[in-house]
């Protein structure tokens, strides 16, 4: 068995062992849901104060507003009763690193781990790699404020949200481990 396997099975059976959470509801007892960056560093239970059963988290690379996180968002209010919603963006994200052509790049030389120096993303794999990469929009950041606000806007203008739900804008850093507000992107997500 896989060492990883192994520690994930073993932990399991130690939070099994001590489980008091059956009784808990599915609609999210604190009525809201963070998209956030899915980067190991980052730990929203942690960062903010969540337990079993208070709120919906949406992560993926970035915690972008792509199509799929806003389905989650949507489901999360209209079927599950969220009331309030984050973005929340991070210092140090790796989505800042790359654009679409590099990535494109780096997949069609070849389909193993590439590596990163001061001097950007090599690939040192036996290819051959896959051209595929050029049609998906890899939502890469130049500026977390930025993507923030993007990310809120994106999901403010969206027909299935209602207005009436604010998104607040925040950017995590991961030097200190505290949440710094967009102000921009927190007006641009106001209630209405
Ligand atoms: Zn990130």
């Amino acid at each position: 068995m896989s060492k990883i396997l192994n520690e994930v099975l073993l932990a399991n059976r130690d939070y099994v062992a001590g489980f008091d959470k059956a009784d808990l509801a599915m609609p999210p007892a604190r009525q809201f849901a963070i998209l956030t960056c899915m980067d190991a560093r980052l730990d929203p239970a942690k960062y903010a104060g969540l337990s079993e059963g208070d709120a919906h988290v949406v992560r993926n690379a970035g915690g972008r507003a792509s199509d799929d996180a806003i389905r989650s968002l949507v489901i999360s209010y209209k079927l599950l009763g969220t009331k309030e919603w984050f973005v929340i963006h991070h210092t140090d994200c790796g989505m800042e690193t790359f654009s679409n052509e590099i990535m494109t790049d780096l997949c069609a030389s070849s389909l193993e781990t590439a590596s990163v120096d001061a001097s950007g993303w090599h690939d040192h794999g036996a290819g051959p790699g896959s051209t595929e990469a050029k049609y998906i929009n890899w939502l890469t950041i130049k500026n977390q404020a930025e993507s923030v606000l993007e990310d809120v806007n994106r999901i403010k203008a969206h027909p299935l949200v209602p207005a009436n739900i604010p998104v607040y804008g925040y950017v995590y850093d991961v030097k200190s481990g505290s949440l710094i507000e967009v102000p921009e992107a927190t007006a641009a997500g106001r209630a209405s």
